[in-house]
């Protein structure tokens, strides 16, 4: 059992960086829809905003926790050299000097895998960069590893229900933060009987085999359409009862999921009373570097049947090569 609760100070820094870079996030996100930009596939915006994102994150954790390194999906030195006019308009995003938005994204390099640390947070800073680019669904991910298990994780969805911030602790439960700081614990659907059961996957075909999925959901007596959402937001879906089902199938042999893609929406999911493999029913591996080497694919149910579940996708599913 984890020493940590909701009122540890890693908490209190973990819920300051997810909602500050959130904000970031909102500014950015607004900016796109008002000047228009959505429609123009221009990648540039959430280039900007992934970045100031991780620069905000990393330097509230430095501030606090000097010590502790954190895997983040960018790295800064894409930002150095040539490209002084990102690296400004990043640092302007972040509210800090130019230099040290880049020393905080820095932090983000960490690869546990080739430094070993018994601990270190990882962190997507814009997760469903798709969702985001559409005007649709994206989430910052902030899980803080310990000894290889994920111990608390602070999960923002900046546009789900105009803002919805869920955090959780390993033995601890799982919150959802309200702006004016207060909290209630939230959990997993009741639903018993899968096939009224409402399954969630991405938007997005290339990330989660939809056609497998469609057939899978058949076999399980599912009528409900598919819940589409970007990011881990599906992960905040099933934790708080709006989905009963995660399923996310791999569309090709030899991807390897990210541990910022997964850590904090998992704990958010397990600690709400549900359950999360991958789609052999293993419990996902996260002490083994950058990503879940040990993992094909995600299943994330409310607990209640998630073996039957998993039989259906073994049953129904090979990963293609
Ligand atoms: P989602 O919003 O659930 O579609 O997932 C977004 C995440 O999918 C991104 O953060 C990527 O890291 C990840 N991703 C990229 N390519 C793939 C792929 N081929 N299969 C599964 N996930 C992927
Ligand atoms: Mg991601």
């Amino acid at each position: 059992m984890s020493r940590l609760n909701h009122d540890s100070t890693e908490m209190k820094v973990a819920l300051e960086a997810v909602s500050k870079a959130a904000e970031v996030c909102r500014a950015v996100q607004a900016d796109l829809v008002t000047a228009g930009t959505l429609e123009k596939k221009d990648k540039s915006p959430v280039t900007v905003a992934d970045f100031a994102s991780q620069a905000v994150v990393c330097s509230i954790i430095a501030k606090i926790f000097p010590g502790d390194p954190v895997v983040g999906e960018e790295d800064a030195a894409d930002l150095r050299g040539d490209q002084a006019e990102l690296a400004e308009k990043v640092a302007e995003h972040a509210g800090m000097a130019v230099e040290d938005a880049l020393t905080a994204i820095d932090r983000g390099n960490h690869d546990p895998a080739t430094k070993p640390a018994s601990r270190y947070w990882t962190l997507d800073p814009i997760d469903g960069t798709k969702g985001f680019l559409r005007g649709q669904q994206y989430a910052v991910a902030l899980g803080l590893i310990e000894d290889g298990k994920v111990v608390l994780s602070v999960l923002g969805c900046p546009n789900l229900d105009g803002g919805l911030l869920l955090s959780a602790v390993l033995g601890g439960g799982t919150r959802v933060h309200a702006a004016d700081g207060s909290s209630h614990p939230v959990s997993v659907s009741t639903t018993q009987d899968p096939a009224e059961a409402r399954f969630c996957e991405s938007v997005e075909s290339g990330h989660s085999d939809q056609g497998a999925s469609a057939e899978i959901a058949k076999t399980l007596g599912i009528t409900a359409e598919p819940y589409r959402i970007d990011s881990q937001c599906k992960y905040a879906a099933v934790a708080r009862g709006d989905a009963d089902i995660y399923l996310r199938l791999p569309t090709r042999a030899g991807y390897q999921e990210k541990i910022w893609d997964h850590a904090a929406g998992m704990l958010c999911v397990t600690e709400a009373g549900g359950t999360v493999t991958d789609i052999t029913g293993k419990p996902l591996d996260f002490s083994l570097g950058r990503t879940l080497s040990a993992n094909s694919g995600i299943i994330a149910t409310n607990g209640a049947f998630h073996d039957r579940v998993v039989e259906a996708v073994q049953a129904a599913f090979t990963v293609p090569a």
